[in-house]
């Protein structure tokens, strides 16, 4: 807008009813939350950005379109946008993604969502979604010096399918009816080191090979791998030629030589089952998701997780 325009615009303010300025501060609300989740999606980008096509990073600016910068890839002349390719491409009402990372940050189940930020069900579902599919991938690289390992598990759920369950609904969140492992149970393996870098994987079966599968590529090769000792563990850790450090709690025995113990890991899951509680189980096929959001969550104690970084991790890595 003109300067002109806008000193004219601002004189018009002073003919303003209450309820008129209500509504035009509204409005203006509005427009700038819009604005703030642009600002953050845009700088996702970085400096040099890059074409999403073809990777080159030969590229010019090339108007804007739906708020956001448009740009040209000399290459393959495509163009794109900084949500081009995102997870987040194709939501609607941008102006409420920084309230739905605070409902990330918070924590909150899809009846909590729905209700702060004004969208129906599957809106809330399909956003909370969208918004954890790069944080779902997004675990330890490496783990280094101590490492604790630790399984547990989580009860197999279809919760929220209609179709395909081969057995009648249990109450949610309700108990397996066989004790201990058992197809009912999903085995989560958790892995963290002394410096809080934690991993964990979904298993496809409670086994050593697959315990080597998934810990091959990020334990260091001089790690010090400790866990409860079970026999998966124990021949994992032979596999890998890894050197291990099996706490028998059963027998009592905590911690060995003052360091080896699996407290932190024990501890870790702890606190992601307590946080899970409020979500009342959920379905395994988006297990995932919840433990991605959980790791990011535990990444950043002391509440530094804020909604404009859960945001630009939700449009890239
Ligand atoms: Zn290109």
């Amino acid at each position: 807008m003109r300067q002109r325009e806008l000193d004219a615009l601002m004189k018009g303010l002073e003919k303003l009813t209450r309820t008129q300025r209500q509504r035009l501060v509204a409005e203006l609300s509005v427009g700038e939350r819009k604005a703030a989740s642009v600002e953050v999606i845009e700088r996702s980008l970085g400096d040099t950005p890059c074409c999403p096509h073809c990777a080159a990073e030969r590229v010019v600016k090339n108007g804007s379109a739906d708020g956001l910068q448009r740009y040209k890839c000399r290459a393959c002349r495509r163009t794109f946008n900084a949500l081009t390719g995102s997870p987040l491409a194709g939501l609607h009402m941008r102006g409420k993604w920084l309230d739905q990372a605070a409902v990330l940050r918070d924590g909150l189940s899809l009846t909590q969502a729905m209700e702060r930020l004004n969208v129906s069900r599957p809106t809330a579902f399909r956003w909370r979604h969208r918004f954890l599919a790069l944080p779902k991938g997004v675990r330890a690289q490496a783990l280094i010096g101590i490492a604790e390992g630790d399984e547990t598990f989580f009860l197999r759920s279809s919760k929220g399918q209609r179709h395909g369950m081969n057995r009648a609904p249990r109450k949610r969140g309700g108990k397996a009816e066989k004790r201990g492992l058992s197809s009912e149970q999903v085995p989560v393996l958790v892995a963290r080191d002394r410096s809080g870098s934690t991993a964990d994987f979904i298993l496809d079966a409670d086994d050593s090979d697959h315990i080597v599968a998934a810990l091959t590529p990020i334990l260091a090769k001089d790690a010090i791998f400790c866990s409860d000792g079970s026999k998966a563990m124990a021949a994992a850790a032979r596999k890998m030629k890894i050197a291990h450090r099996p706490v028998n709690l059963s027998a009592g025995i905590r911690v060995i030589a003052g360091v080896y113990h699996v407290q932190n890991v024990n501890a870790y899951d702890s606190r992601l089952k307590d946080w899970l509680r409020r979500f009342k189980g959920v379905a395994t096929q988006y297990l995932d998701s919840y433990l991605g959001w959980y790791r990011a969550i535990d990444r950043t104690p002391g509440g530094s997780l804020n909604p404009a970084s859960l945001l630009a991790m939700a449009v890239r890595v």
